[in-house]
């Protein structure tokens, strides 16, 4: 192949166009292959509850969330999306009712909301990270809203006691997404303790894993309670097994030491990394410690005589990494769909601009992460030979 722009020079050293991978075993696999896993596994083998309905897994794993978490509730199930659904049930939310949510969020929370019958109302997120942007929360308020999600994306955390104190000022419930952050603070607090609910993923790439699986964690009865009635359909209609549960105990036990190393390969990798001058690194909250599934830049070099987003995704790619672009936000969707009362520009250039680097690779040694940093020194190099 040949390099679309003419004005990339050096390019053929790109993988690209023919050049030498700098990761030619590509990116390493998730899960990993974590000892006390195959432990766990021995022993649900072992005493064959990894084929029961129920048994002790489940117990210790709730045991061990609502510990960690500080919850009186936590309802396992069958998808962190599940989980958003009911959690929207469980605060009460109801046809016609309205629920806030970012204009760049997760898909399916867009979807949990039309499930309601309920209508999505759209926010922008800040400028410089991926969150909802409380002062404009104001802008969209209307008494119809019920309840609001906020989801802590890409490795930032939201300002949420901030949006809380709006919601309950206004009796809005609030139904925090921390999918992609389990484990992670803010000051001493850990993140999916806040709101009335919040909700965890168990997803095959998620930072814990069964492959499949989520949960939600309140501290209000009612929530809980209506929660689980929605999933009961003279049977747990949406269960989390025996067998996932047992799986997720030792990650719970190893997460804040991995939550840690990831979070140091993320300050090495920041700052050992070249001269990137099209990829923007967000804003942190402050005095918070982050957890990565994902870390996210937004890039700008397709403005100018720069490779379009996709064409330096592909070019990082072929180096070998797992990297992407980020989630196509709402703010296209019909207003039949949701109401689009605003401009939401940022969530618009998040849609346009988020790159994202998969979380595996975040565990790796120091010299995979230097080799990490040369792979996007080199593609940024081959692209702007000035820089
Ligand atoms: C992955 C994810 C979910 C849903 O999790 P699944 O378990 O895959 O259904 C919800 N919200 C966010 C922000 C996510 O990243």
């Amino acid at each position: 192949m040949q390099p679309a722009n003419k004005k990339v020079e050096h390019a053929q050293t790109l993988a690209l166009y023919g050049g030498t991978p700098v990761f030619p075993e590509g990116a390493p696999s998730w899960p990993s292959a974590d000892p006390g896993v195959g432990e766990v596994l021995r022993a649900a083998w072992s005493d064959g509850s990894w084929g029961t309905y129920h048994g002790v897994w489940i117990e210790r794993l709730c045991d061990a969330l609502c510990q960690s978490h500080h919850r009186r509730f936590v309802l396992p199930c069958s998808s962190g999306t599940y989980a958003v659904e009911a959690a929207l049930r469980g605060v009460g939310v109801e046809e016609k009712d309205e629920v806030i949510l970012a204009a760049y969020d997760f898909p399916g929370n867009f979807r949990a909301i039309e499930q309601m019958g309920a209508r999505p109302v759209l926010v922008d997120i800040a400028e410089d990270h991926w969150s909802i942007d409380p002062e404009r929360l104001d802008a969209v308020y209307s008494s119809d809203v019920r309840a609001i999600i906020i989801s802590h994306l890409h490795g930032t955390l939201a300002p949420i006691s901030e949006i809380e104190e709006w919601a309950h000022a206004r009796g809005v419930a609030v139904i925090e997404d921390a999918c992609q952050v389990p484990g992670a603070k803010i000051g001493n607090r850990i993140v999916g303790s806040f709101g009335d609910v919040s909700v965890l993923s168990f997803g095959g790439s998620k930072l814990l894993t069964a492959g499949r699986g989520g949960a939600l964690l309140t501290d209000r009865e009612d929530i809980y309670q209506r929660a689980k009635i929605f999933g009961h359909r003279g049977n747990d209609a949406f269960p989390l097994s025996q067998l996932q549960a047992a799986v997720l105990l030792p990650q719970l036990e190893v997460l804040d030491e991995f939550n840690l190393r990831r979070a140091q390969a993320v300050t090495y990798l920041l700052k050992s990394g070249g001269n990137w001058t099209n990829l923007h690194a967000p804003v942190h909250l402050e005095n918070a410690q982050s957890s990565y599934y994902k870390l996210g830049w937004l890039y700008s070099g397709d403005t100018g005589e720069g490779p379009s987003r996709e064409l330096f995704l592909q070019a990082l790619q072929a180096e070998g990494l797992a990297i992407d672009s980020g989630f196509r936000g709402f703010s296209k969707r019909s207003e039949r769909r949701c109401r689009r009362s605003v401009a939401l520009p940022f969530s618009e250039k998040a849609a346009d601009s988020t790159i994202l680097l998969h979380h595996p690779i975040l565990l790796a040694d120091q010299s995979i992460l230097d080799k990490v940093a040369e792979a996007i020194s080199k593609v940024h190099a081959a692209f702007w030979p000035n820089v």
